[in-house]
């Protein structure tokens, strides 16, 4: 595991608010507690690191509603957890967030995988060693020199898009990033199943 995980890598511009828009805050608490249940998202107890995080467009075009940043070990999240991503800048390495708490250290790579494709509803990212030991290079998998949080990553999760399962399947692993999966799907509910029917196969 990474030990830099966590760590918001973009320059972020945080716009302290009232918590976004809450049916869809509650959305995004329904489909979390399973993935925390599972172990899906969680935290590191011996590094004090919170990993996994969640999103569904939500607000004008482009923008997401995404869990904050370091609430992975939150057992029960609600609206003051969530951080709405109205802009960003993959080249510059730039996010603009609003509401209660900080956007999620990953939100550049989920802005990065919604602008491939408009039909992407609802973006997972998981940890599990579990399934990323068995589908490392078994499903398709970012390039390893390539770090977590980074414009590169970006670019990674365009050229899988566009070459392989991962537009039809909608699951990929991210080798550059340990015991990192994401899953994409039209809504939330698909790409949360994706990832937990994954995990049920074990
Ligand atoms: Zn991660």
């Amino acid at each position: 595991m990474t030990p830099d995980e966590g760590y918001i890598k973009y320059q972020s511009h945080w716009s302290p608010g009232p918590p976004p828009d809450i049916d869809a805050t509650r959305l995004l608490e329904k489909w979390r507690i399973p993935l925390f249940a599972a172990g899906l998202i969680g935290h590191y107890a011996d590094l004090n690191i919170g990993f996994g995080n969640i999103s569904i467009r939500s607000g004008a075009p482009g923008q997401f509603l995404i869990t904050g940043t370091q609430t992975g070990h939150i057992e029960r999240s609600t609206a003051e957890h969530y951080s709405l991503v109205t802009g960003f800048d993959i080249d510059r390495n730039e996010v603009s967030c609003n509401g209660p708490v900080q956007a999620s250290s990953e939100a550049m790579t989920h802005a990065a995988i919604y602008a491939l494709d408009p039909l992407i509803g609802a973006i997972v990212h998981v940890h599990s060693k579990q399934l990323w030991d068995r589908y490392l290079d078994v499903l398709p998998s970012t390039d390893n020199a390539v770090a977590y949080g980074t414009p590169e990553m970006a670019k990674e999760f365009r050229r899988l898009y566009r070459g392989s399962k991962f537009r039809s399947d909608g699951i990929a692993v991210m080798c550059g990033h340990d015991e990192g999966l994401v899953s994409v799907g039209k809504n939330l509910e698909q790409a949360a199943c994706r990832i937990l029917s994954l995990a049920k196969e074990q």
